[in-house]
Order: C-alpha cells, then sequence, then structure tokens
C-alpha cells in the first residue's frame, strides 16, 4: 500500500524502529538531589549558623559538594560509613567556615538531623510528570535503573510523587552497577521490551549515556547544566554514535513526537 510521505510523523530513523520503552537515570535526572542536600543542610546546620541566608547555604552546598578530600569515595572504598562521610564532608565546611563549636557530639546530631531532612526535601524535576504523562499516552512503558540500593531508591521516588514508576533496578538487584551491561539489559526485561527499541536517558555521560549504548540501548545524555561531554577515558568510539544529548526532558517528548506534552523550553 502507498503511503502518503507529506502525513508522515517525525521521528528515530525507520531502521531503529519504534522506541518500544524509555529507561530513566534517578539522581539528577528525575529527582533534584542536589537541592535536596543542600535544603537537608540548611534544617542540620541553621542552629549553628543562625545568621546565614540563602545564598549563605548556597556556598555551604558547594563546598560540601566538593568533597575535597574525597571522602565519598572513600566511603565507596569502604574507609568510613556511609553516615561518617556526612560527618566529616560537613566538618570541612564548618571548619572553613570558622565554626569552632562542630564538636563531636554536635556532629553526630547533624549526622541524624542530614538523614532524616534529606528525604523530606526530595522533588521530582519539573519535567518529569509531563513526560511520564505522555508517555502513558502514548502507551510506552518506562522504568529505572539506579546505581543505589533498590530499598533506598524505592523510597526516594515515593517521596518525589512518582510511586507510578513500577520497574526499578537497583544496585542489589543483581548486585552489579552502572556501566555495567546487565543492570541496562535487566531494565528491559522487566519492562518487556528489547534493547534496541529502549532508550536509556540518564545525567552521566559514560555511566548513563555511554554506558547503556555499548549495552545495546539507545544512549540519551540529559545534560541539563550545557556541559561539555567528558573525553572517554577508554579511548573508544564504541557506541557514541548512538548516543543522542537533550538539556531537559520535554526535548525527549519532541525527540519521540509525543502527544499531548506541554512544551515549556
Ligand atoms: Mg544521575
Amino acid at each position: 500500500m502507498e503511503t502518503d510521505a507529506t502525513q508522515s510523523t517525525p521521528g528515530p530513523p525507520p531502521s531503529k524502529g519504534r522506541v518500544g520503552g524509555v529507561l530513566f537515570d534517578i539522581d539528577e535526572t528525575l529527582v533534584d538531589l542536589y537541592q535536596a542536600m543542600r535544603d537537608a543542610m540548611e534544617v542540620a546546620g541553621r542552629d549553628l549558623l543562625p545568621a546565614n541566608t540563602a545564598q549563605d547555604w548556597d556556598l555551604f552546598a558547594a563546598i560540601y559538594m566538593a568533597d575535597t578530600h574525597n571522602y565519598y569515595d572513600r566511603y565507596v572504598a569502604g574507609e568510613f560509613t556511609f553516615a561518617q562521610q556526612r560527618g566529616l564532608r560537613a566538618r570541612v565546611v564548618f571548619d572553613q567556615l570558622g565554626t569552632a563549636d562542630f564538636d563531636e557530639v554536635r556532629e553526630q546530631r547533624w549526622i541524624e538531623d542530614f538523614e532524616v531532612a534529606q528525604p523530606l526535601s526530595i522533588r521530582a524535576f519539573e519535567d518529569v510528570v509531563p513526560i511520564l504523562d505522555a508517555l502513558d499516552a502514548a502507551g510506552i512503558p518506562y522504568g529505572c535503573v539506579s546505581n543505589n540500593v533498590y530499598d533506598y531508591q524505592r523510597a526516594k521516588l515515593d517521596q518525589a510523587g512518582l510511586a507510578r514508576i513500577q520497574v526499578l533496578v537497583g544496585i542489589d538487584t543483581l548486585d552489579a552497577a552502572k556501566p555495567a551491561p546487565q543492570v541496562f539489559l535487566e531494565g528491559c526485561r522487566q519492562l518487556g521490551t528489547r534493547p534496541a527499541q529502549t532508550l536509556y536517558v540518564g545525567d552521566n555521560y559514560l555511566i548513563d549515556a555511554v554506558g547503556s549504548a555499548r549495552a545495546g540501548l539507545r544512549g540519551v545524555w540529559l545534560n541539563r547544566e550545557d556541559a561539555l561531554a567528558p573525553s572517554n577515558p577508554e579511548g573508544s568510539t564504541e557506541g557514541l554514535d548512538e548516543i543522542t544529548e537533550i538539556t531537559n526532558l520535554f526535548e525527549l517528548g519532541l525527540l519521540l513526537a509525543l502527544e499531548p506534552l506541554e512544551v515549556r523550553l
């Protein structure tokens, strides 16, 4: 049967076929973890720095996140517990700001207050619900593949108002982490989609976009900060021509030619 080319819909090249499903990273892709941590720092620390303005807490968070002593990496390597690295990173900032009374008791209280406040501060980015609505309307299944433990990320999605995301692969699902191919493939298996017809959307160029492309998915780099793509430390270009770059999730809707989607670029 002949088709009218003027009525064809724009979209991915025919050789790639229709997108059958979408998998997302969670932190800094669906939820604004940076903002949640910054807000939790203000809650946990405001009694020590009562005169701090919002800008002061932005600076506090920036110093904390810079983690110049690599406490987070040293926690990952087994040198500290997760709670300890939070206290140590706070100590660096309080020391730098000249807050003398951040003693061991206050450090323990900081850890506990931060632990309570941070999950309550988790919010989804404003472009998340519209893209999920559009995917639902198009009948395209979606889920998450994350490099944190399942229960922690399940609670985070629920707190962010994203309980509708049912498929979730955590770092403890297969005891493997991105960019290992099997975690991306497990996400496809749970969605019921073929990898070549599944998009993976994440903010980390190498772990998310390159990693998923190498696993046989279609990698999409969500570059919210409009940063330059980092160079590939392995020097391989394998899979890189499969990567698409977007700066927000409204653009994902445009990429997939989804309707309806209120575009607020
Ligand atoms: Mg991320």
